[in-house]
């Protein structure tokens, strides 16, 4: 059998050519009922048929023996193939020619992904090696432009600068290690010119590999050295390279991250580096995007206390900063419990840059600066209130109204109670108005950088609709409501709550386009299995880059990654004929209740341990409580009622 890669294309092809109903009539009888067709499973005996065939979606499951999956799914468990010897045997079957790439997998799972990081692996090594040994006056100049930035010295080992000579040199280097032009364009190290001759991407650049956490190169920075533009090249996108995913630096930070419990965010490569060289070691950059929810909850992980975002004080930090306050949102409300997030910033003084900032006053005034960053909601709101004239009525009445804008994504938190009696004072207004402004405010839309969107969308919309939709026999029943944490059996209440995690995730699977409207779903749900968890991680991890895609690409994709995902994902077809997405957003609120039920009742926990908390902390969380609470009895009556219209 041929070595070398089938590329995604070849793959769909295949796909394409092999009707799922042909291909199993081919092996045993098949028989049409209503739309689907059944047979007896040709992977297990049986006497009887108990395997459908789902020829709209392309999608197979034995109701017998649980397994199921996709065509090529079938093939391996029909004849104990691989996934690729599936795809080349079902493209002998249908006569379509496979293109294989040159050279052999690098990668443990031989996957392209795993191809793509040894070309950016080898680039990285070549751009190296020329910044350090080449004898070219391209190189002696970036080797003058780094030192004369301060950036000499062991710094270019360290952190694996390099210079991009162009010319072609990286892309005929390349080729002679066995990579074909189309994976130097898809890890865009190369481009295709106009001739669909393949040439280098960066050109008399000074390069800063981008790595993953692990430390492997999967992107590159190229930075210009004289006048031109753009002055910052980066990668595009790549089936590796994800800009709202991907921290510069993280590799070399996350130990640092662990033992102080901060993170700190900066704009540019030169200004983690430079801290990091001070002795600031727990920093990081975005790659010319803002911060996204991926990004935080990454951040998260590593830095337990809190994430510090440092912005330059030039007019670009400011709109940085401006665009920051776009995450405000509940999750860093008392209410989030224990996944609130704490995120802080900072604006450095007199237009300099973290580099200028340690150069200039050293690194203990950085470190003083860092450590007195505000909340994000409150540097938001000292923001807006210092655009204003706050001695004229006319100044503190646009002050307040700017400022209370901050707290809209959050206005029925009572720590947004507690920010707009602060700017009543500061803006010496009556706090009663504060507030009733307040209340006036709209919730706005999530900005672009979260995609996820609210738990209040979900609620807003009616499970009304979804009620009517709901099949026969499948009123989901909430059992107790009691929190099942300790318990050591699986109560019926958690047998229920996998069972909807199953039967929406199978939901997902198979409508995609419905999946996508409910990423916030995916994202937020508080999986109670952790192979549910994993499964929703890897459907995100599509829709990035297929928000089109089918069922089957979906449900073969997750499979890949998670090989049983395959069996369950096709095993509830009995939905069918239920409108999907008002069966998702009924199953989705149905989570989103049992994930704020076990939200209060972490928060009661804390309330047992009186001596931990003040006073004060005891008060506000016990608020906190009486507030879920009242909020998940109107949710749970509105569930209800729609459940009980479904049954009657
Ligand atoms: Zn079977």
């Amino acid at each position: 059998m041929a070595d070398g890669f089938i590329s995604d294309d070849d793959i769909q092809k295949v796909r394409e050519a092999s009707d799922i109903v042909a291909v199993f009539s081919e092996r045993v009888p098949v028989k049409q009922r209503g739309r689907d067709f059944w047979c007896c499973c040709p992977i297990h005996q049986e006497k009887t048929p108990s395997c459908k065939i789902d020829p709209a979606l392309q999608l197979w499951h034995c109701f017998g023996c649980g397994e199921g999956g996709d065509i090529f799914a079938f093939l391996m468990k029909a004849d104990g193939l691989t996934f690729r010897e599936s795809v080349i045997k079902l493209a002998e079957r249908a006569h379509i020619p496979i293109s294989y790439g040159n050279g052999k997998p690098t990668g443990a799972d031989g996957s392209y992904k795993a191809r793509l990081k040894a070309v950016c692996k080898e680039a990285a090594d070549f751009y190296h090696l020329q910044l350090m040994r080449s004898a070219s006056d391209g190189a002696a100049k970036a080797r003058a432009y780094l030192s004369g930035r301060g950036l000499g010295g062991q710094i270019p080992k360290t952190w694996n600068l390099g210079y991009a000579p162009g010319g072609g040199m990286l892309v005929r280097h390349l080729m002679q290690k066995g990579f074909s032009g189309k994976e130097l364009i898809d890890a865009n190290v190369a481009v295709a010119g106009r001739d669909n001759k393949v040439r280098d991407r960066f050109y008399e650049r000074v390069m800063f590999p981008i790595c993953d956490v692990q430390g492997e190169p999967i992107a590159f920075g190229g930075r210009i050295m004289g006048q031109g533009q753009p002055k910052y090249l980066n990668s595009q996108e790549t089936p590796i390279f994800h800009k709202s995913t991907v921290l510069y630096g993280l590799h070399l930070a996350k130990n640092a991250m662990a033992s102080t419990g901060v993170a700190i965010v900066v704009e540019g490569y030169t200004d983690v580096i430079a801290l990091a060289e001070a002795g600031v070691k727990n920093v990081v950059a975005t790659l010319g995007t803002a911060l996204t929810m991926q990004h935080i909850r990454t951040l998260s992980s590593h830095a337990k206390n809190r994430i510090v975002y440092l912005f330059d004080g030039d007019e670009a930090g400011q709109r940085a900063a401006d665009r920051a306050l776009g995450f405000i949102d509940s999750s860093m409300t008392p209410e989030a419990g224990r996944k609130r997030i704490d995120l802080c910033a900072v604006t450095l003084p007199d237009n300099l840059d973290p580099a200028d900032f340690v150069g200039q006053r050293g690194v203990e005034e950085l470190r003083a600066l860092i450590d007195g960053a505000k909340p994000l909601l409150s540097y938001g709101i000292e923001r807006r209130l210092a655009a204003h004239d706050l001695s004229r009525a006319e100044g503190r009445a646009a002050a307040v109204t700017e400022a209370l804008q901050v707290l809209a994504p959050i206005k029925d938190s009572l720590l947004a109670k507690d920010y707009a009696i602060q700017i009543a004072s500061r803006t010496r207004t009556r706090e009663e108005d504060v507030l009733a402004q307040l209340a006036r405010l709209k919730a706005p839309r999530p900005v672009q950088s979260r995609d996820w969107g609210t738990d209040e969308q979900v609620k807003g919309n009616g499970a009304k609709e979804a009620s009517a939709a709901l099949p026969e026999g499948q009123a989901p029943v909430r059992a107790n409501a009691q929190s099942t944490h300790g318990a050591s059996q699986v109560s019926a209440s958690e047998i229920n709550r996998r069972r909807f995690e199953r039967q929406l995730l199978c939901l997902f699977a198979q409508n995609p386009s419905v999946a996508l409207s409910f990423c916030s779903t995916l994202a937020q749900t508080r999986w109670h299995d952790a192979l549910h968890g994993r499964i929703a991680d890897a459907m995100l991890e599509y829709f990035t880059e297929h928000p089109d895609c089918k069922a089957a690409q979906l449900i073969s994709a997750v499979q890949n990654e998670i090989p049983e995902a395959g069996n369950m994902l096709t095993s509830s077809f009995e939905s069918s004929d239920a409108a999907p997405d008002a069966l998702a957003l009924y199953l989705s609120e149905e989570l989103s209740i049992g994930d704020l039920d076990d939200t209060i009742a972490e928060l009661r926990a804390q309330l047992k341990d009186v001596n931990a908390l003040s006073a004060e902390e005891y008060d506000q969380l016990f608020q906190t409580v009486v507030v879920l609470q009242k909020d998940l009895n109107e949710r749970r009556k509105t569930h209800q009622v729609s459940s009980f219209a479904s049954s009657s």
